[in-house]
C-alpha cells in the first residue's frame, strides 16, 4: 500500500497543472452508465477512457463503447456507427468527427483508449456516449472540458 500511495503521488506530481486526466465509466446490462457528467483538462498530456461493463450479456447483445465527440457530431457518428456494425466498434473507419473511442466490450470485459488531451478545447460542447445501436439516446453524458 505504501508503495502504491508513493507511486501516485509521483503521478500526481507529474501532473501538476492538470485536472482530471480520465473519463471512467461502466456501462450495464441496463443500458445505463453509471455517470452521465464528467470533466477533464485540455491540459492533459494523455486523457484516459476507462470502461468496464459489471454486467452478463455478451457485446452481441448489450455491448458497450465510448466515443467522445462534440454534442452536434454525435448522432451523424451514431448512425454511420449503425453501419460499421459490432465488428467495426459501431464508428466508422477514420470517422474526423470522433474524437476518440474505445472498443465495443461485453459483460465482465474491460477496455481503455487514450487521446491527447489537446484534441479538446476548453469550453467546448462536448458528449461521451455508446454509439451501439440505440445505446447514443440514453448512455450518454456531458464531457466538461477545462483549460
Ligand atoms: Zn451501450
Amino acid at each position: 500500500m505504501r508503495i502504491l500511495l508513493a507511486s501516485l503521488a509521483l503521478i500526481a506530481s507529474g501532473m501538476a497543472h492538470a485536472g482530471n486526466c480520465s473519463i471512467d465509466l461502466k456501462g450495464d446490462d441496463a443500458m445505463k452508465f453509471d455517470q452521465s457528467a464528467i470533466t477533464v483538462s485540455a491540459s492533459c498530456k494523455t486523457i484516459t477512457i476507462n470502461l468496464s461493463h459489471p454486467g452478463k450479456l455478451p457485446a452481441a447483445t448489450m455491448g458497450h463503447n465510448v466515443v467522445i465527440a462534440l454534442a452536434s457530431d454525435m448522432q451523424g457518428i451514431a448512425n454511420d456507427g449503425l453501419k460499421a456494425g459490432l465488428a467495426g466498434n459501431y464508428v466508422k473507419a477514420g470517422d474526423t468527427r470522433v474524437i476518440a473511442h474505445t472498443s465495443v466490450v461485453g459483460g465482465g470485459a474491460k477496455t481503455s483508449a487514450t487521446f491527447p488531451g489537446s484534441k479538446l478545447k476548453a469550453g467546448g460542447d462536448y458528449e461521451f456516449f455508446c454509439s451501439a445501436p440505440g445505446h447514443w439516446a440514453v448512455m450518454k453524458g456531458k464531457l466538461t472540458v477545462t483549460k
